[in-house]
Formats: structure tokens, sequence, C-alpha cells
């Protein structure tokens, strides 16, 4: 019989990937922490190569020592016309998961004050001055819980915001040819057939024969596997040109996108991180570098005595999220030309500033005035009324 052991934790993370990573390093970085006790519970004992963060930023970023790629050239491809563009200051940067993981796990196995477990967590008791976390192994308490499990039980129930995922097939494949522009990432390809949804391919080369060949949909249902993978080998042969090739490895995923108030979840005790968290940008799907700035907030709140409750994962951006995400869950079609009006008019730089929430509302408005106009009043009407 195993022997359950009580032990208490200022602080219990739950949950070792992105989010909980980038919050057990952070903390342990800090001198503030320096006498805290905290615990980051991991139910996988060994981690595999399970996806490729991607991400942009303006000049050097912490990573910068493990990237796989960066690029700063930008491809986007509408139904007909392609575009090519420089996007300095910032770069688009890859980061395989592997290297992510040895990263902080090397990082943690030198901290005086965070303790891995691996063990799965199987649920949580919130009483007035302390949460009780029982796992397969043991029973622990802390203070404060920061929950990387994605369960929210209650988006699929409520109708307020609608749920569409972005789901996407990946191969990783090595051409007997020179068949990729080095320099430049695809960000969207929506030269692809469309079906009445929003679909793209996304491609990372990483040297002439190597790369990434994505194939993604902002949709409300995922497809057989089969017709994401026919899809990847029509564009490899049809828009690569490439008949023979190596697959090197694969990968697929499903994020949710939704406008969805995740953090209302949150309590004095009990703080959701990452994906559960709502740390994913809604309209995109990119979670990694909120994650990074996430982080910072979670740290800054403690520092500053300040409840968690206060951490807010979106400003008014949410809100233009909100009406896209209407726009794409009633005429999914529509994805291609928003995107395509969008890049056309105004510039990359402007754009990811926009997508990673920094910008001003003199800009904002910009990328609105930018979109096609109907959709957009339409589901503003239908929002407000
Ligand atoms: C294939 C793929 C590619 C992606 N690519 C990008 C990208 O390029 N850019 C981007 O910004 N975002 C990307 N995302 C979205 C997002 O960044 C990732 O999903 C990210 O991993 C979310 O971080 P997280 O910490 O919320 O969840 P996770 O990283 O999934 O971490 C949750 C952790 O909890 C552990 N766990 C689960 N159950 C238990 C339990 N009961 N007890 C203890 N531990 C448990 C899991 O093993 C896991 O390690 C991608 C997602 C996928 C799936």
């Amino acid at each position: 019989m195993v022997r359950m052991v009580q032990d208490k934790f200022d602080y219990i993370i739950i949950g070792a990937g992105a989010a909980g990573l980038m919050l057990a390093t952070a903390m342990d970085q800090d001198p503030f922490f320096a006498s805290k006790r905290i615990l980051l519970l991991e139910k996988q004992t060994t981690r595999s190569n399970d996806r490729t963060w991607s991400y942009w930023e303006k000049g050097s970023g912490i990573y910068d020592s493990i990237l796989t790629r960066q690029w700063q050239q930008i491809k986007f491809k509408g139904a007909n016309q392609a575009l090519v563009k420089d996007i300095q200051p910032y770069s688009y940067k890859t980061l395989r998961g592997q290297d992510f993981y040895s990263y902080h796990y090397q990082k943690l196995e030198e901290s005086n004050i965070v303790t891995l477990r691996h063990e799965a967590v199987l649920d949580l008791n919130e009483s007035e001055d302390l949460v009780a976390v029982r796992t397969d192994l043991n029973s622990y308490s802390c203070s404060l819980v920061f929950n990387s499990l994605f369960t929210p039980p209650s988006i699929k129930e409520q109708e307020r915001y609608p749920l569409i995922q972005q789901h996407f097939v990946g191969w990783f494949i090595r051409a007997d040819k020179p068949i990729f522009q080095e320099n430049v990432a695809t960000f969207m390809d929506f030269s692809v057939p469309q079906k009445g949804n929003t679909r793209f391919m996304y491609v990372l080369p990483f040297s002439e024969f190597e790369g990434l060949v994505e194939y993604t949909l902002f949709s409300r249902d995922l497809l057989e596997l089969s017709e994401y993978e026919q899809a990847i080998k029509n564009y490899i042969s049809e828009d690569l040109g490439c008949h023979s090739f190596e697959i090197l490895e694969k990968e697929k995923g499903s994020i949710p996108m939704t406008a969805y108030n995740f953090q209302k979840r949150n309590t004095d005790r009990i703080c959701h991180i990452g994906s559960a968290g709502g740390w994913t940008k809604p309209s995109t799907g990119f979670t990694f570098s909120n994650s990074m700035r996430m982080t910072q907030k979670v740290i800054a709140l403690l520092k500053a005595g300040e409840s968690i409750t206060k951490l807010k994962p979106h400003g008014r951006h949410q809100f233009y999220d909100t009406l896209l995400l209407d726009i794409l869950a009633r005429k999914n079609h529509l994805g291609r030309s928003i995107f395509e009006a969008m890049f056309k008019k105004r510039s990359p730089q402007l754009i990811l500033a926009f997508l990673e929430e920094r910008t001003t509302i003199w800009q904002e408005l910009a990328i609105i005035l930018a979109c096609p106009k109907r959709p957009f009043l339409s589901a503003l009407f239908k929002r407000l009324f």
C-alpha cells in the first residue's frame, strides 16, 4: 500500500508544460522567493518532442540560445497573391519542445526552492486558508495553487462565446532537392482549397531541404487524420514541387479558440495558468509568448502582495477577438478574406503588434478599418443587441 504523505508548500504548480515551467523557473530566479517552498507536479516521467513552439519578439529573448531557427521575413499568401515582408525589428522564432523541456529541467535541477515530482494530480480541495492537492501518490497542501490542467467543462455548456478549434497536423520533412526558401517563414498560405472553412498551410523552413509543413484550420470540427495528411502531400507535390521526401517527425494539435472568460474561475487560492488560464490568444491560438508575459505579471502580483484574481490575460483586444470568433463560428469561410485584407493593407509589424496586444487604440482602429466591414458590423450589432 502507498503511504500518504502530508507535505506543506507555499505554492504548488500543477503541470510542467510551457506555463508551469516558465513560472517555476521565474520564481526560482527571483530572490523574492528565496525562502519559499514550491512544488511542481508533472504526471509525465519522460518528455518527448511533443510540439514545436513559434512566436515573435523584438530583438533578443531568453530562449535565443535554444532556438531551432529564426526568420526576419514572413510570407502571406491569399487566394492569388503572395506577399513576402520584412518584419524587423521583430523576428519569428521557433524552438523544439524537447529543447525547451531540457532547458528548464536543467535549471530546476539546481534549484533550492523548487521540487519537481512526477505524480498525477487527482483533485484539489480549496478551504479558507489552504488548498489540499491529492495526487496518485501523496497529499499536499499550500497557500496558492497555479493550475495548468486544461479542464474547463463549462466552455461547451455556455453559448455566450462560441468555441472553435485551431487544429493542425504537421510533417517535418527532408526533401531530395532544395524546395524551401530558407529565409522566409510562411505564416499563412490560404491558396489551399477552403472547402467552406478557414484553412491554410504554415511552412517553417529549417534549410533549403528541411522544413515543417503544417495544414491548419480554424473551424469547429476536427477532420479525419487522412484528410490533413492528403492536404500536406498535395501541397508538397503541387506547391513545393517535390515528389520525393522523407518524413522525419510529425506533430498534431487542437487548440481551443474562444473568448470565454477563463480567469473567472480563479480564486484567491487557485490561479489557472497557460491555456487553462486563458493565456492563449483567442483569435490565433498563440500561447507561448503570452505565457512569458503573463508569468512576469504573476511574479509582479505576488511581489506586490496583490490578489492573484487581478490577473487579466487580455485587455480590450479580447473584444476584437470575440468579434472575429463570432464571425468565424457563423461564417467559417470568411477567415481567408479577413486575413488577406489585413495583410494587403497593413504592415506586418502593425499586425504582429496587434496580435500580441501591444497596440494603441488608433492602431487598432487602423487594423479594423482594413478588414471587410460588413461581417464585423454585423458581429458587433449581434454582440451589442
Ligand atoms: C502540437 C502543438 C503545437 C503548438 N504550437 C504552438 C506555437 O507554435 N506557438 C504558440 O504560441 N502556441 C503553440 N501551441 C499552443 C500552446 O503554446 C501549447 O499548447 C502550450 O503547451 C500550452 O501550455 P500549457 O502550460 O497551458 O499546457 P501544457 O504545455 O500542455 O502543460 C500541461 C502539463 O500538465 C501535465 N499534466 C496533465 N495532466 C496532469 C495531471 N493530472 N497531473 C500532473 N500533470 C498533468 C501535462 O503532462 C503537461 O506537461 C501548440 C500546441 C500544440 C499542442
